[in-house]
């Protein structure tokens, strides 16, 4: 918990200037649609990191519950606000991220929409001997991709590790590209190729670059 506190609080002061940018977006977005922003300020704000963060990291403004499809149609429609929120508001009282949600939704409504999150992302992960094996998550029934999608499950793997290198497997070339954008960012070392169906992707989380990897996303 503590060490989850202070990393909040560190990518805070990171994308200080950002999430103020987020934060005027939003609320004006949601006074226009009559919409409510989620009452608890530690999820909103991190929702703000997160959108600041997905934007440095691919260039959009991508749904930070979300990395990008490789489907600019599905891409276009993933940019906050995404086209998927009236709906979800309208199932569940916010939006899949808990960013947004109904002006009349109770507090009880928010918790259970915030619970409901975070059961979604807090899954035990596929990782022994330093392989984190990403495929086989359920599908989100609007967007048709993985929740949680790999760049998810590498962030929390990153959470608790302790070795230099780690490798992940993944289903499709999109997901390889997208964590080769992410290592980029966060300044790790990133090798990834195809093997049979799926692609290995090796990231070194000291920068170095990975042994006896090639970096071709082809077949
Ligand atoms: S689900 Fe919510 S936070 Fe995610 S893109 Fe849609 S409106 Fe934005």
């Amino acid at each position: 918990m503590l060490k989850m506190m202070l990393a909040f609080f560190r990518d805070l002061w990171r994308y200080r200037f950002q999430v103020r940018k987020q934060d005027a977006w939003i609320r004006k977005f949601a006074k226009k649609k009559n919409y409510a922003l989620n009452p608890n300020w530690m999820i909103h704000t991190n929702l703000e990191i997160w959108l600041s963060e997905m934007e440095e990291t691919f260039g959009r403004r991508y749904c930070p519950c979300f990395e990008p499809s490789g489907d600019a149609q599905l891409d276009n429609k993933m940019l906050c606000p995404c086209k998927f929120m009236d709906d979800e508001i309208a199932e569940y009282g916010t939006c899949h991220c808990t960013l947004f949600g109904s002006p009349t939704l109770s507090k009880d409504g928010w918790k259970q929409s915030n619970q409901r999150l975070t059961s979604e992302y807090r899954i035990p992960l596929n990782l022994k001997d330093g392989i984190l094996d990403a495929r086989g998550q359920p599908l989100d029934s609007r967007r048709g991709l993985p929740v949680p999608d790999a760049m998810h499950q590498l962030k929390s793997a990153l959470n608790n590790y302790t070795d230099k290198q780690l490798t992940l497997i993944v289903e499709r070339q999109q997901e390889a590209l997208n964590l080769q954008k992410i290592a980029a960012y966060r300044g790790f070392g990133e090798s990834h190729r195809k093997k049979g169906d799926h692609y290995e992707v090796v990231i070194t989380l000291d920068g170095s670059t990975p042994k006896g990897s090639s970096s071709s996303c082809g077949s």
